[in-house]
């Protein structure tokens, strides 16, 4: 069975743009950006939606507050997690969605 792409992005096996590291997670650039912002948060171990827990699940969502704080896009940014192919999901391990940068309309 391949091995996980996001894994190897961890690993370092495959190039990122990488946009923060802590002990437990890592963000980097999506490779088809939806946004002019487009990062993933993922955590470093290989977990799935349904091997989530309550803290692991915690520090995903603050962290990915912090990455959206760092990019400088905290004034207005989505967090998207897709579950499911039938929802666009392509890669299990888990990642979260941080997408924002357009032009402020108000
Ligand atoms: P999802 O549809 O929620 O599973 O999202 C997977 C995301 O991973 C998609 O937005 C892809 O563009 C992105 N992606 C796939 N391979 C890579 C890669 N090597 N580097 C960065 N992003 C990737």
């Amino acid at each position: 069975m391949d091995e996980c792409v996001f894994c190897k992005i961890i690993k370092g096996e495959l190039p990122t743009s990488k946009v923060y590291e802590d002990d437990e997670f890592v963000a980097f650039g999506d490779i088809n950006p939806k946004a002019p912002v487009h990062v993933l948060v993922v955590p470093k171990i290989h977990i799935e939606v349904n091997q989530l827990t309550e803290a692991v699940a915690g520090k995903w969502l603050m962290t990915s507050g912090v990455v959206a704080k760092n990019l400088g896009i905290s004034q207005a940014y989505q967090l998207k997690i897709h579950v499911g192919k039938g929802a666009g999901q392509e890669v299990d391990h888990v990642h979260m969605h941080v997408l924002g940068g357009w032009r402020e309309e108000v």
